[in-house]
Parts: structure tokens; C-alpha cells; sequence
């Protein structure tokens, strides 16, 4: 018998749509459905006060590979932001990702060569040769006092973990440089779509059929019955119902504030670094357009221990959670026709570049 659609994608974020634009272009029959109200997962963004306001936390595209950068200027113009975070540590300003301003600011020193002293000073006192954890990891890139000012108090919030109980592997994202080079990325392209993420993903969708508030695990086997293969972006333990015990994510509340003011700090992203303030960055969304209005949108940060009916944002990549995913992972290889993709269902801190990459790389392996 054969069914109405080739695939069903569940997930309306980047990986489904992905794949929903390449597999409609190679002539399949899809169709996308997502729980929520929208499309664009967690890059979804909604205009208030003429401001994209990114709802489930910034987003900042960035990447190395020209086959995605093409990829996606082809459903958006990307203006030319560049991420330049700033760090407030009770009061006191720093620049990032960790570069001669910051190292200047921090120790009064003028040149590479007295930055890189200063570092492998603290990191010989700190008698550390071979990074076991973050808190190894990151004093060894930047020193004592970095750590302590700057990566500390963030990553325990954050994460909610003291850092010696976290992978190496999460600071590893932020570049250090002997340079006056305020770009957070190392990426070769970068920028914001202009006019948001979700027209973006309205662009790639354009042509495809879209279910919204539609919950695939509570309505599993009517809509199974619908197509011949899943692609499933949810998350891999609730896809199983949780069977072998849950994964843990970190979860993400924003408070979001509209000001009468046009500009309340200044950047589009303030840390606060120190572990007493609660929250852990200030967005103020205008400035990833440059935007000139009136008023301005700033959104609170505040992380927090992911629990049953929370939305999850973060995997949390230790250890422990590795075994249960590989567990979950091997299941998921005995569901022929399901495939899982995405942060979620991959259990995995992809960026957004990865995400595309690799729904393209699955797309040429099944779109044939
Ligand atoms: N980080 C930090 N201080 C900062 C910013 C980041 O220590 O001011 C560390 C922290 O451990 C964080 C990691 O770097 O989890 C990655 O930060 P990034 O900003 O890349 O994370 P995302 O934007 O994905 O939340």
C-alpha cells in the first residue's frame, strides 16, 4: 500500500526543514508537522516594537563551510553583524572572547609576548599539564585569573555543575588570541538574517505542507501510518518515552522587558559573570539589525535544570549522559524507518552551521 507522503518530519526546526526543502526539491512527497504554533524551533524569532526578538534565545549564525553559508543566503540576506560579547563582572568590563583588550584590561599588559607570560605564569602555578576537566582546561588556555573573573561563575550558572565536574570540550568554543580582535567566532562567514530566523525557515518551507500544534508522540501511530519513513528533530529519550531513564538538558527562562528607551547597554550581549547575579547574559535584540527604534526589547537569561514538561535547549554532553544517549542511540538504529536528527535528536551542542551540514549530508545519502 502506499502512503500518502515519502516523509514525515517532526520538528519545524532547522534539521526539518533542511531536509523538507531538499527532499520536496528532489521531487518527495512531505510533510512537516511541529507541536508548537510556529515554525523555526528555537531559532524562531517575532517582531515586537519592529525588533526581531529572538524568543528562544540569541542566535548568531556563523560558519566555515561555504557549501552552508551558500545554503542559506539563498533564503535570507545576511547583514554584517559580528558577535562581540561584553563581560560584566561586578561592574567591571571586559572584552570578549578572551583577546589583548581583555588581557590588557585585566593585567595592564601592552604586548602578545607579556599576555602570554602572564598566562603561562598562573597556568605553571596552577601545576596543570594535562587538562582533565573545564576548570583544567580553561585556566591552562587563559590563566587563574580569567578564570576566575570570567569563566567561573558563568559556566556554574550556565550549566549548574562546578566546572571540575563539566567536559573540556565547552570551552573549547571560545577562541583566546594574542590579538585586538573583538569577534567572538572564528568563523569565515557570519551574520543575522535580515527580517528574522523564521522568515528564513518560511522560505525554506515555501511549497511544503505544515501541520502546526500537532504533538507526534501523542498522536504516533495515525500519523506513522501517514508516510513511509519519519525524520524525528524531538528529543530521543521522550521519542522512547523515556524508557531507560532521562537525559538531562538545561533549560532556558527568558524575561523579557520592552524599555522607552533606545539603547539600554549598548551591545547586543552582556555576560554577567559574577556567580551572585542570577541571570546569566542581557540580549538586547536590536542591535543584531542595528536597529534604530525608539524603544528597545532586552531578554534576561536565566538557566536552570531541565524537568519534565520544561523546554530543552542545552544537552548536557558529560559523561554520564553520554552512556545513556549511546543506549538510546542503539535503539534508535533498530527503528528502520525512523531517522533522528538535530540537537535533539542527536543529543548534541550543535550550532546552527552543523545542524544544516549535517541534514544536507543526510539528504544526500537518502535523497537518492
Ligand atoms: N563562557 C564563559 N564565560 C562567558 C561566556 C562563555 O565561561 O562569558 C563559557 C561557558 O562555559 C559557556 C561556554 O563558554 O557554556 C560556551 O559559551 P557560548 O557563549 O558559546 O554558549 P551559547 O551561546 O551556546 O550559550
Amino acid at each position: 500500500m502506499t502512503k500518502k507522503y515519502d516523509y514525515l518530519i517532526v520538528g519545524a526546526g532547522l534539521f526539518g526543514a533542511v531536509f523538507a526543502q531538499q527532499a520536496k526539491k528532489n521531487g518527495k512527497k512531505v510533510l512537516v508537522i511541529d507541536k508548537r504554533d510556529s515554525v523555526a524551533g528555537n531559532i524562531y524569532t517575532e517582531e515586537v516594537e519592529g525588533i526581531n526578538v529572538h524568543k528562544y534565545g540569541a542566535h548568531i549564525f556563523h560558519t566555515n563551510d561555504k557549501e552552508v553559508w551558500d545554503f542559506v543566503n539563498s533564503f535570507a540576506t545576511f547583514n554584517r553583524y559580528t558577535n562581540s560579547p561584553v563581560a560584566n563582572y561586578k561592574g567591571e568590563l571586559y572584552s570578549l572572547p578572551f583577546n589583548m583588550y581583555t588581557f590588557n584590561k585585566m593585567w595592564g599588559v601592552v604586548t602578545p609576548e607579556e599576555a602570554a607570560q602572564k598566562i603561562e605564569e598562573q597556568k605553571k602555578s596552577a601545576g596543570i599539564t594535562e587538562p582533565k576537566n573545564l576548570e583544567e582546561q580553561a585556566i591552562s588556555l587563559v590563566g587563574t585569573d580569567i578564570y576566575e573573573k570570567l569563566i567561573k561563575g558563568y559556566t556554574q550558572k550556565q550549566w549548574g555543575r562546578p566546572c571540575t565536574e563539566l567536559p573540556s570540550f565547552i570551552i573549547k568554543r571560545l577562541p583566546v588570541r594574542l590579538t585586538f580582535d573583538n569577534n567572538y567566532f572564528n568563523a569565515l562567514y557570519q551574520g543575522i538574517p535580515m527580517g528574522g530566523y523564521t522568515k528564513m525557515v518560511e522560505n525554506m518551507l515555501d511549497g511544503v505542507e505544515v501541520k502546526l500544534g500537532c504533538d507526534y508522540l501523542k498522536n504516533k501511530s495515525e500519523l506513522d501510518a501517514l508516510a513511509n519513513k519519519v525524520i524525528y528533530t524531538g528529543a530521543i529519550d521522550a521519542y522512547f518515552g523515556y524508557k531507560l531513564g532521562a537525559l538531562e538538558y538545561r533549560s532556558v527562562r527568558f524575561e523579557t522587558e520592552i524599555l522607552d528607551k533606545p539603547n539600554y547597554q549598548g551591545n547586543a550581549v552582556v555576560n554577567y559573570t559574577d556567580a551572585e547575579t542570577p541571570f546569566t547574559r542581557i540580549i538586547e535584540h536590536k542591535f543584531f539589525e542595528f536597529g534604530t527604534q525608539p524603544k528597545t526589547v532586552i531578554s534576561r537569561e536565566y538557566s536552570s535544570e531541565w524537568k519534565l514538561g520544561d523546554e530543552p535547549y542545552y544537552p548536557v554532553n558529560d559523561e554520564k549522559n553520554g552512556n545513556l544517549y549511546a543506549k538510546y542511540k542503539s535503539l534508535a538504529e533498530k527503528e528502520k524507518s525512523v531517522i533522528f536528527g538535530g540537537r535533539l535528536g542527536e543529543y548534541k551542542y550543535y550550532d546552527m552551521d552543523a545542524v544544516i551540514a549535517s541534514a544536507l549530508a543526510l539528504c544526500k545519502k537518502e535523497l537518492v
